[in-house]
């Protein structure tokens, strides 16, 4: 039977969207490879309507959020960790030689402007990361307020941010907000399968690039780029079948429009919050609570994993909290192409199992 996923990432991938995929291979030096990524790019800078350089790496995330350590920063950076996935960041900017200083919030609560306003000096950071939708507990953080604080107090940091379950969920304003790094893996709201990475990157960024030595190879921003507007190729085989994915989708994104794709979320998350208010609690902050992925605590004190297997009985799949919120929170993922009538099935049926009343 087939289990429909409402983890936050991988999402579910729609039938025709997975079929996309069994396109006859090309080669990537074919002029045929050229003209498919040089409509994937394109759409991509349409759709988000940004100036900014769009690169797509056969990666997941994780491999870019290491590639932007080792293309933009030399020395020392500022990391804000507010949950599971920000804690990462600043675990991979150590894990590249860098010196890390952090701000450190309590899961479930957002990071605050203030907080941002108080530990930058101009010239002290290179680069600041933050996380636009804390996956491990809900939490979406005020981005465009924390960038406008980056820009005010140390106009030359650059702003990097791990968008990896908002991009194509949430709006992200990549010019207006003054970014200079998002960078989003492609299971969770684009809806494809794992193993691409699309990468929005600043003039700015790409200039300091262009100073910092060892940036690597795979990853290597510049040496990206170069192939982009050389020959619309990439250094390395990409995974071609998930480009042709890619292309399907974006079509389907802009059939939808990305307004209504936004409306949608919104609409998934508030009928997921309505129902956790009902019956249990929400975990995140309120006024911070994420579009995507809705953490509820487990006020009833239910065995999340026999919840979990009833309902893989029935052809459903949520999510157990993460790492040490596992138990004492539940994880409902409402991303990329799910709709709030499959929403209101997997709540029918949770109520059904747990006997809650209507
Ligand atoms: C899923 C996720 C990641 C990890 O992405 P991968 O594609 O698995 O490397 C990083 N950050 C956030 C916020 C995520 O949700």
């Amino acid at each position: 039977m087939h289990t429909k996923l409402f983890i936050p990432g991988p999402t579910e991938v729609r039938e025709e969207v997975l079929q996309a995929q069994t396109h006859p291979m090309i080669g990537h030096r074919s002029q045929a490879f050229s003209e498919l990524f040089e409509s994937v790019t394109e759409t991509l800078r349409n759709l988000l309507q940004t100036r900014a350089e769009v690169l797509i790496f056969t990666s997941s995330a994780t491999g870019v959020m290491e590639g932007a350590m080792r293309n933009l920063v030399n020395r020392r950076l500022l990391s804000t960790i507010n949950g599971a996935f920000s804690q990462r960041w600043a675990q991979i900017a150590r894990a590249n030689g860098k010196e890390v200083d952090t701000i450190e919030v309590a899961w479930g609560k957002a990071v605050k402007p203030e907080m941002l306003a108080e530990k930058l000096q101009p010239g002290k950071y290179e680069a600041v990361l933050l996380t636009h939708n804390e996956t491990s507990t809900g939490v979406m953080n005020p981005i465009a307020e924390l960038a406008q604080v980056v820009r005010e107090k140390s106009p030359d940091t650059l702003i990097l941010v791990d968008a990896v379950s908002s991009l194509m969920g949430a709006p992200i304003d990549f010019d207006g907000w003054g970014l200079d790094v998002v960078l989003a893996s492609t299971q969770k709201c684009f809806a494809l399968p794992p193993g691409l990475t699309v990468t929005l990157v600043s003039e700015r960024a790409l200039k300091k690039a262009e100073t910092v030595e060892h940036r690597g190879y795979y990853f290597d921003f510049l040496l990206q780029r170069r192939y982009y507007q050389e020959r619309h190729q990439t250094p390395a085989t990409p995974a071609i079948s998930l480009l042709y994915a890619l292309q399907y989708q974006l079509q389907r994104i802009q059939e939808e429009t990305l307004e209504r794709r936004y409306a949608r979320h919104r609409e998934m998350a508030e009928i997921a919050r309505a129902w956790a208010r009902k019956y249990f609690a929400l975990f995140a902050e309120p006024g911070y609570e994420s579009p995507t992925v809705t953490t509820i605590t487990n006020t009833r004190g239910i065995s999340v994993k026999d919840l979990n297997q009833a309902l893989a009985q029935r052809g459903f799949t949520l999510s157990n909290g993460y790492g040490k919120l596992k138990e004492k929170t539940f994880r409902i993922g409402h991303m990329g192409d799910l709709t709030p009538g499959e929403l209101r099935e997997l709540l029918a049926a949770i109520n059904d199992i747990l006997n809650l009343e209507a």
